[in-house]
Parts: C-alpha cells; structure tokens; sequence
C-alpha cells in the first residue's frame, strides 16, 4: 500500500500541534481558505501520483535494468546511507533549477504559491512534478542503485521536509547551517530581495553553502511568503497550469522565434523584449501587495469544511486502494475527487458556479452509487452503498440550503471585502 496513507493521521496530527501551539502564543498561523487549498493540492498530487509515478518508475527501472554500471545491494547500509545522500544531492539541483528554469517552475510553483507559512504548506506539491523530475535522479540508476533504494530515500527526503514548514519553530543554532531547518525554509519561500531564490537544500543545507546559495534569516526582515506573481486563485488545476499557461502565452505572443523557444528554459520572470516593451511591468515591491483573501459567508466555510474532511477520507481510500482497482474505477474515483476538490475552492473563491458544481459532483456519485452498485468498487455490501447515497444526498441538501443561504449573506461580506 501507498505508504503516504500512513503518513496522513501524521500530518493532520503535527497541523493540530501547531494551531495549539500557535493559539497558546495567541499567534495566528493559519488562514482556513489557505489551508484547505494547500491540503486540497497535497491530496491531488498524491491522487495524480498514483498514474504517473508509475511512469516515473518504469523509466528508471529501465536504465538500471539495461545501463547500470555497477550492481549495488539494497542489503548494504552503506548503499542506503550513499543512496540518500545522493538523492540528497540531486534534489538540491532539481530544486534548483526547479527555481531557474522557466518550465520546470511552471510545475514546482504550486508548492510557493501560498502566502502563508504553515505545516499545509508543506502539503502543497505540484501534480506536474513527474514531466521533468525524473531525469534529475537518473543518475541513480546510472550507478545501480536499486529501485527500493530510489523509492525509500525519495520518501525519507520528502516526509523529512514536512516539518521545516512552521513559524512555530525559531532559529536552531549550528542546526540552521548544516540541515534544511524551520528558519532557513522560511527564508526559502521568501519573496524579499535577500531571500529569493535561496536554501534549496532538502536534507542538508550545507549544499547551498557549498554552491553559493545560501541566505541566513535576519530577524530585522521579516520574510514575505509567496511568489512574485501571485495567484490570487484557490482553483487547485488552476494552480497547477497557471505558469504553463503563462509561458505558452509569451510564446505565442513574442514575434522571434528565438524568443519563443528561449522562453521555457530563461528563469521565471524573463520576458522577450517585444513583450517586455509592449507590456512592461512594474517594479516588484513585496511589501506592497495585500493577501488574496475573499470574503465568504460562514454558512459556505462550515460547509466546506465538512465536505472536505470527507473528501480527505475519501482521498486516502483513493491511494489506499487506487492500484488494486480495475484502470476505469481507479480514474473515475481519481477524476471525481479532483472535481470535488474543484467544486470546494470555488466555494471559497466565491464563485457564482460553485453550488452548480457541487451539485453536479454529487449528482455523479449518486449515478455511480446508483448504477455501478458501490462506492467506486469499494467492498461493505448493500448497506456501506446506503450508507454513501445517504451522505451524498445530505451534502446535496446541504448545498443548497448553503447556497440560498450565502446568497442571503453576500451584501454584507462583499461589503466588508
Ligand atoms: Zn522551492
Ligand atoms: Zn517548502
């Protein structure tokens, strides 16, 4: 099974630790809106994952199969110790050039695109990770370093990355200088001067030490999370196209050839100067942006909230049993958890079509209910397919009577906005 699905009762556990922690310092850590989205992308690159890792693996399984040259033993500790050091390594320039070239920030953009700083955060990963990531670590391979070797490590390096994502957690001292820490992270999301584009490390910061990209914090200068051109969507596709959109625009729009091709691998931000001259953009000035943060009616918050703790078990029954099912169930379960997900944040953008599509989500799972006789190929009987049509026939209710509701509420947020 998808070892992820452990790690979530984790993850929620950490997220309840540190709101108490913040709450106790009557500091404020979280934005509920925010948080939703960061979890929400978490969730569909995990589910996305399911499909294209399978692709990512192939590829690698294949060069070790056909192009190693050596054969190093999964049974060796000192594989293992090599191996994560390595990946460690590799992940630095992954990360890197994840920052510097244009098309490889369209995919990596997803995880800064939050103006908060919190462990949701570190939720926030990109669904498109898997179109360029896999060169980066073929080097692996290459040297024969097994496959489970490959997998475990590039877990380790990821689930050891989860709780540097927190203001909760000060400055470490001599920490702060040889690993990837709480403070040297924050400077990493940073869009101040100082801190753009530093402290790539994953594990070890002492990389970025080495390659000359490291950046301290500096308390006089609190860091601005974000990126320089904000979002201003909670829309979880959205998030994950915005950049590719972007940079197929320009290339469109640029007369040179040159220029269009030049576009995808310049650093995020570089624009052809026929572009540039016709639309030139202003000076960027962090400190003069307020957050995107649309008002909604409380009514359209609780709502999301329940419907999304249900979509949260849902998404882990998802990875739990995506693999053993028939290709079709698995899309299809895969496909209506990306579209509920859809269906929340326009809740919580304030969209007008968001109890349209809510209804419509639910709507589906009824006819799959209905028609195909359980939920998404899940096991449980007549009574577990009650059970699910009962829920879904509650949330619909609830839809609408939130929609009516909200509609009722919308003067007087929008006039607080
Ligand atoms: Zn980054
Ligand atoms: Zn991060």
């Amino acid at each position: 099974m998808n070892p992820i699905v452990y790690a979530i009762p984790v993850f929620f556990a950490l997220i309840g630790l540190e709101l108490w922690v913040a709450h106790r310092r009557r500091a404020r850590a979280y934005d509920f809106a925010d948080a939703v989205c960061s979890i929400g992308l978490g969730a569909m690159s995990q589910v996305s994952g399911i499909f294209s890792k399978l692709v990512v693996l192939a590829i690698y399984v294949a060069v070790f199969d056909h192009l190693r040259l050596f054969s190093l033993s999964a049974g060796s500790v000192a594989v293992w110790l090599a191996g994560l050091l390595l990946y460690d390594f590799l992940y630095y320039w992954h990360h890197r050039l994840g920052h510097e070239v244009g098309v490889l920030w369209a995919a990596h953009v997803v995880h800064h695109q939050s103006e908060e700083f919190n462990l949701s955060t570190a939720l926030r990963q990109t669904s498109s990770g898997f179109l360029f990531g896999w060169v980066f670590y073929l080097p692996m391979a290459l040297l024969g370093f097994p496959p489970l070797v490959f997998v475990a490590v590039g877990l380790i390096d990821l689930l050891y990355q989860y709780w540097i994502h927190t203001e909760q957690i000060g400055r470490l001292g001599w920490f702060d200088r040889v690993f990837a820490s709480p403070s040297n992270h924050r400077v990493h999301h940073g869009v101040n001067d100082r801190y753009l584009d530093k402290n790539y490390g994953g594990i070890l910061i002492l990389w970025d030490r080495l390659f000359g990209t490291f950046a301290d914090e500096d308390a006089d200068e609190p860091v601005i999370y974000g990126t320089r051109s904000p979002l201003r969507r909670y829309d979880p596709v959205w998030s994950n196209l915005e950049v590719y959109a972007a940079l197929a625009r320009d290339a469109w729009r640029t007369r040179r050839w040159r220029d269009k091709l030049a576009l995808w691998w310049k650093p995020p931000g570089w624009r052809p100067a026929d572009l540039a001259a016709a639309d030139p953009k202003p000076a960027f000035d962090p400190y003069a942006r307020p957050k995107y943060a649309p008002r909604v009616a409380r009514a359209v918050q609780i709502h999301v909230a329940v419907q999304f703790a249900l979509l949260m078990l849902i998404g882990a029954d998802c990875l739990a049993r995506a693999e053993q099912l028939p290709l079709a169930w698995g899309l299809g379960y895969a496909a209506w958890a990306m579209l509920s997900l859809v269906a929340l944040c326009a809740w919580l953008e304030g969209a007008r079509h968001a109890p349209f599509l809510d209804l419509a989500r639910l709507v589906a799972a009824l006819l799959v209910l209905v028609l195909g006789g359980s939920w998404f190929g899940a096991g449980g009987g007549a009574a577990l397919t009650a059970v699910a049509a009962a829920v879904v026939l509650a949330s619909a209710g609830a839809a609408v009577a939130v929609a009516f509701a909200g509609a009722r509420q919308q003067p007087a947020a929008a006039g607080e906005s």
